[in-house]
């Protein structure tokens, strides 16, 4: 099993075009459109990022901590309560709910700590919306032994001050935002101010597949670890591929986890779940891929949700980790290339399958992965028994059960 662990650059064998340009575009969109003052920074992290991969130090110490303290290899479970009632495809979860902290996001944070760490960098900066990545960001820095500074809107400071907590028993400042609409979007600004002025010190971790190149390539690589996993344990349990992948998709990170290994082989049809909220008609959502139009964004050419005047558009998510105007910019060009599927499910959908999924495995999934299993839920019966769906559960609902049964009292089962 641990030869699936190791082989950074984790993505070098992939075909070139699932692969960014020597620009950090895949077809139209990516690229690193930035302020003059941060394009020297930014491309430093690119230098070092490719250093720090072809050394075998650097790669051993990852993978180190991934088994050791994350817990990898995540299982590749058979969820043969929820096959037999949805009756169709096989149904098999990746269980990234298992995971120290309790989400993908451990994957990527741990990289972009030791990378920083190598780098000689003092302090981890990030903003965070709900405080996921927050969290997952202030455990590697108390790991690595790193400053952690989180940016975070007043308003949000406000509504999850359980992760407020978290973040500031593990060792992290968390900065209030007190600017503008006081929100994630505050938040990224207020950040980027603080890294901005002194980027020696500081390293920009961000939290999913998106901003300037190389970030996006750089966190799908230590997420990619997910589907090289799933690939040896679908092979040893079934001697086949899969017929089917299913993850969510906000910004993405953990939707190509799972699906970059998988990308040249084409018999695998790939389906990314967005968030359709309340409706597609009106403005409750956040389902960029499925209507949003290109534009720029957090140093990146990609698809937005934007109003006419290319501001990006307030959007609605039930989930959290999944309420983003935009999207990681190999999303869109793996849509455009036709090689993944974008599709959305409502709020009333998601919530279903949290429960679906609670009563029949007694897995209780993060609201955000609870999109994924909505869409195995309509999926699964289409398919032939013969078939086999892996669906990311990028992480657990313990979070989310308060929410939920505000929501049931309020919407009834
Ligand atoms: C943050 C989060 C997401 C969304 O982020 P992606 O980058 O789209 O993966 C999904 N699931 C969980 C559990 C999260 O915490």
């Amino acid at each position: 099993m641990t030869e699936t662990l190791v082989g950074y650059p984790a993505t070098a064998n992939l075909s070139e075009k699932y692969q960014a340009n020597s620009e950090g575009y895949f077809g139209a969109y990516g690229g690193a459109p930035l302020p003059p003052h941060l394009v020297g920074p930014i491309a430093e992290v690119a230098a070092a990022y490719q250093e720090a991969i072809n050394v075998p130090e650097f790669n051993n110490e990852l993978q180190q901590l991934l088994s050791d303290y994350v817990g990898r290899p995540s299982l590749l479970y058979f969820a043969k309560n929820l096959t037999r009632e949805l009756g169709g495809a096989k149904v098999y979860l990746k269980r990234e709910d298992l995971n120290h902290t309790g989400a993908h996001k451990i994957n990527h944070c741990l990289g972009e700590a030791l990378l920083a760490k190598r780098m000689g960098k003092k302090t981890l900066i990030a903003e965070t919306g709900a405080g996921q990545h927050g969290v997952a960001l202030a455990t590697a820095a108390a790991l690595v032994g790193l400053k952690c500074e989180i940016h975070m809107g007043a308003i949000d400071v406000d509504k999850q001050h359980a992760n407020v907590r978290r973040m500031e028993m593990l060792g992290a400042k968390v900065v209030a935002v007190e600017f503008g609409g006081r929100s994630l979007k505050e938040a990224v600004d207020s950040a980027f101010g603080v890294y901005a002025a002194a980027p020696d010190e500081h390293f920009y971790a961000i939290g999913s597949v998106v901003g300037p190149n190389p970030y996006p390539t750089i966190v799908r690589d230590f997420q990619s670890v997910v589907g090289r996993e799933a690939k040896a344990q679908i092979l040893e349990k079934e001697g086949r591929l899969p017929d089917y992948l299913v993850a969510c998709v906000g910004g993405g990170s953990n939707a190509l986890g799972l699906f970059t290994a998988f990308l040249d082989d084409e018999s695998v049809k790939i389906q990314g779940v967005e968030p359709a909220g309340e409706g597609l008609e009106g403005t409750r959502h956040a389902a960029t891929m499925t209507l949003g139009t290109p534009g720029m964004l957090h140093g990146m050419h990609t698809k937005l949700l934007q109003t006419a005047e290319g501001e990006p558009s307030p959007v609605h998510s039930i989930a959290s980790g999944l309420d983003y105007p935009g999207v990681g910019p190999q999303h869109a060009d793996l849509e455009q290339q036709g090689r993944v599927e974008y599709v959305s499910v409502t709020d009333r959908e998601t919530i279903d399958a949290f429960l679906k999924l609670s009563r029949t495995e007694g897995i209780i999934p993060a609201l955000e992965s609870s999109h994924a299993i909505a869409q195995v839920i309509k999926l699964a019966p289409t398919l032939g028994e013969d078939q086999i769906i892996i669906a990311n559960l990028s992480g657990r609902g313990d979070k989310d059960t308060d929410f939920v049964a505000e929501w049931l009292d309020e919407h009834g089962e």
